[in-house]
């Protein structure tokens, strides 16, 4: 198979047409229509087998979190997702890999009525970099320059579960064989958050209207809150014993360990952003209607620097310790 079928028979097989798309992919460059008076929001992210996934990774969930991991980026920007192009850089054209790695891009491409309108194939180590096209009304985008003191800071969803499958799946703690349903039930929804992370598309949008902060977690809590605090020019305290942790991590990590699993560990791709609290009630009422778990962690405040407490008040300071691989 050489390049160009390849690129027929796994990424140009008939996709909806959006109208938007006036030259999608086969020619040297895609025509594309963005929609008047907003914003185009663009994002990249590469993805090098070995660095960024597990070599053990199935093509499948490669093919879908190279995608999921951008979509990311357009949700903390409260964008609608539109294009997408893919350059991929193959050791070998492997069909059976291909096959596996289109489903798992376009199961997810289809889900944000999204188009792949074009990219580039090479050979060379494995590594896959996704670009990603989305639309924000003007002055509606969710910028990581616009916390203020005295907004409270949330995030969606559970932390720490994506640090605790890289965990499991490195150290295959317990043989399949003798695990009770529950548990294998509950292994396989925490690998799932690893390998098919759900990008927070319908929060980023509802936030447009209530936050003007926002970001996703790639590199972890700790380390992405900072980066909202030092580009706001303010700082923030968040409270540990708040941190949504899922039933499966407090199953298995006592509390230091999990709480600084979900300050440290990446890959969970939920939302944290920031907003007055006079919009509490209006943020919890969208939130529950679209279903997604939200949680209160802290406070943005005028003294620079993250501060780390009990609930009591008192400075948590357990320093993260044993988690080499992240
Ligand atoms: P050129 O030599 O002009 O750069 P290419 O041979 O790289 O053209 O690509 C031919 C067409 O196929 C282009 O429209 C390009 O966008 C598209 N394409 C190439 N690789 C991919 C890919 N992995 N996924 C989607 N479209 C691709
Ligand atoms: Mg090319």
């Amino acid at each position: 198979m050489n390049e160009f079928e390849l690129i027929d028979h796994f990424f140009s097989h008939p996709l909806k047409q959006r109208k938007d798309v006036l030259l999608g992919i086969g020619d040297d460059a895609a025509l594309l229509k963005p929609p008047a008076n907003q914003s185009l929001v663009v994002a990249m992210d590469t993805l090098v087998a070995g660095v960024h996934f597990p070599e053990f990774t199935k093509p499948f969930d490669i093919g879908y979190k190279s995608l999921a991991v951008n979509l990311s980026d357009l949700a903390a920007m409260g964008a609608t997702p539109a294009w997408a192009t893919l350059a991929l850089t193959l050791p070998k054209a492997d069909k059976k890999w291909l096959t596996e790695f289109s489903k798992g891009f376009f199961k997810l491409l289809k889900e944000h009525d999204m188009q792949l309108v074009g990219g580039d194939t090479t050979r060379g180590p494995l590594t896959i970099t996704v670009q990603v096209h989305g639309f924000v009304p003007e002055k509606l985008a969710l910028c990581r320059n616009q916390a203020k003191a005295g907004d409270l800071i949330y995030v969606t969803g559970t932390l720490g579960d994506a640090g605790l499958a890289l965990l499991m799946a490195i150290h295959h703690s317990k043989p399949v064989a003798r695990m009770k349903h529950g548990e294998i039930r509950e292994k396989n929804l925490i690998l799932e958050r690893l390998n098919c992370p759900t990008p927070r598309i319908e929060e980023g949008l509802a936030l447009r209207k209530i936050s003007n902060c926002a970001i996703d977690i790639s590199d972890g809590l700790a380390a992405d809150l900072k980066h909202i605090l030092q580009k706001s020019h303010v700082g923030a305290t968040i409270c540990v014993e708040d941190l949504p942790l899922s039933n499966a991590l407090k199953n298995r990590l006592s509390s230091p360990e999990a709480w600084n699993l979900a300050l440290t560990a990446g890959d969970d791709y939920e939302l944290c952003f920031t907003t007055p609290p006079a919009n509490e009630t209006k943020l919890k009422k969208v939130f529950e209607k679209i279903n997604c778990p939200l949680t209160c962690i802290g406070q943005i405040e005028k003294k620079a620097g993250l501060r780390l407490t009990y609930r009591d008040g008192r400075t948590y300071n357990v320093k993260p310790k044993g988690y080499q691989h992240f």
